[in-house]
C-alpha cells in the first residue's frame, strides 16, 4: 500500500474505532462485536507499524479507550489504570514470552489468570477501611463511583489485616461483573417493563455501576474479582502471585482459576484449554490474561504509553454466532 493510501485509511479507522469506543466506553452500548473492534484496531496497529511516521500521541493505538463522564466527580489515579496488548493465538503468545525473556533472561514465571469481562474499578482502603472506588476512565483520570462500589456485597468494607502486616494505604484494582443468569433476568425485566435491552452482560455491568444514583447500583448484583495491586503504602511484596494470596488472606475475593507457572508451554496448554471451558463459568471470560510474576522484571520491562510489556491478553476466537437483541445486533 502507498503512503497516501495508508494516510487515508489510517485517518478512516481512527475515525471508526473513536467513535465505537464512544458507543462502548461511554455509553456502554457497543454497536459492532469485540472481534469486530479487534480487527478494525489490528488493521491500524498493522498500518501504524508499517508507517511509524503516521503514528500521533492521539491514536487509538498510543490511548486507553475510555473518558470520564462529565456528571461524575474525576479522580486522578496514583498510577494508572492500562490497557493490555492482545495476542489472538499461539504463535502471539510465544511472541509475548520471547519479548520477556529478551529483556529479563529466561527464569521467569508467569501467573495466569482468566479475563473476566466487566469493567475495571480501582479500590482504596486506608488502614483497612474502605475509603474510595473509581473507574479506569482515560487510564489517567477515572470516575468516582465509591457510594456504587460500596454496594458491592463481595467488596468488604473493612480488611482483615494480620497484626504483622496492615498497610496505611491499599489501593487493589479488580473487575466487576454481572453474573450471566443476573444478565439473562436483568433484560427479561427490561423487557418486560419496555426498557432498552443491554448488549451483553459486560455492558449491563458498566451500565449498572455508572449511575449516578446508588440506590440503582444496590438492585443489580454485582460483584468483583480483584486481580492486582495498585499502589501501596506500609507493605511490599516480591512477586504479583504473593500479593494476591494476602488480598485472600484478608478478605478479598480473588479468582479461584489463577494459576503460577514456571514453564511457557505450560502458560499456553492451560490458556488453550480454557477455549471451550469458559461456557461452564457462571460469568464471562473473553480471554486469559499472563502477567510475569516478579514485580522487579515487571519494573525492568516497563509499559507504553498504553499497556504493560510484563502482561498480555489471550483472547479466545470469535465464535460465528449472531444474536439479535431488539434493535441492537451483536455478532459474537
Ligand atoms: P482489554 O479489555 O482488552 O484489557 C484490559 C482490561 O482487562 C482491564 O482494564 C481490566 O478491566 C480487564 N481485566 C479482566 N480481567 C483481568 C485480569 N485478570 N487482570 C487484568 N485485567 C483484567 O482492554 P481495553 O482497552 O479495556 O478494551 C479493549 C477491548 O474492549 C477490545 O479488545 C474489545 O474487546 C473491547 N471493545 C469493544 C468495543 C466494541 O465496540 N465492541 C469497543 C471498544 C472496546
Amino acid at each position: 500500500m502507498k503512503k497516501s493510501e495508508a494516510e487515508k485509511r489510517i485517518k478512516e479507522l481512527r475515525e471508526l474505532i473513536n467513535y465505537h469506543n464512544k458507543q462502548y466506553y461511554v455509553y456502554d452500548n457497543p454497536v459492532i462485536s469485540d472481534a469486530e473492534y479487534d480487527k478494525l484496531m489490528r488493521e491500524l496497529e498493522e498500518l501504524e507499524r508499517k508507517f511509524p511516521e503516521l503514528v500521533t500521541p492521539d491514536s487509538p493505538t498510543q490511548r486507553v479507550g475510555g473518558e470520564p463522564l462529565p456528571y461524575f466527580t474525576q479522580v486522578v489515579h496514583r498510577v494508572p489504570m492500562m490497557s493490555l496488548s492482545n495476542a489472538f493465538d499461539e504463535g502471539e503468545l510465544r511472541d509475548f514470552h520471547r519479548r520477556v525473556t529478551e529483556v529479563v533472561g529466561n527464569d521467569v514465571e508467569y501467573v495466569v489468570e482468566l479475563k473476566i469481562d466487566g469493567l475495571a474499578v480501582s479500590i482504596t482502603y486506608e488502614n483497612g477501611i474502605y475509603k474510595t472506588a473509581a473507574t479506569r476512565g482515560d487510564g489517567e483520570v477515572g470516575e468516582d463511583v465509591t457510594q456504587n462500589v460500596k454496594t458491592i456485597k463481595s467488596v468488604p468494607l473493612k480488611l482483615d489485616f494480620p497484626p504483622d502486616k496492615s498497610p496505611a494505604i491499599l489501593e487493589v484494582r479488580g473487575e466487576v461483573y454481572l453474573p450471566k443468569e443476573d444478565f439473562r433476568k436483568l433484560n427479561e425485566e427490561r423487557e418486560e417493563q419496555g426498557l432498552p435491552l443491554f448488549a451483553n452482560p459486560r455492558n449491563a455491568a458498566a451500565g449498572s455501576l455508572r449511575q449516578l444514583d446508588p440506590k440503582v447500583t444496590a438492585k443489580r448484583p454485582l460483584a468483583v474479582f480483584i486481580y492486582g495491586l495498585g499502589y501501596a503504602e506500609g507493605i511490599e511484596f516480591e512477586t504479583h502471585y504473593e500479593a494476591l494470596q494476602f488480598f485472600k488472606r484478608i478478605g478479598l475475593r480473588v479468582n479461584p482459576h489463577i494459576v503460577l507457572f514456571d514453564k511457557f508451554d505450560d502458560v499456553v496448554d492451560y490458556c488453550l484449554s480454557w477455549n471451550e471451558k469458559r461456557h461452564e463459568l457462571p460469568y464471562e471470560i473473553d480471554g486469559m490474561v499472563i502477567k510475569v510474576n516478579s514485580l522487579e522484571q515487571q519494573r525492568l520491562l516497563g509499559s507504553t504509553a498504553k499497556s504493560p510489556r510484563w502482561a498480555i491478553a489471550y483472547k479466545f476466537p470469535a465464535e460465528q454466532k449472531t444474536t439479535v437483541i431488539k434493535d441492537i445486533i451483536v455478532r459474537v
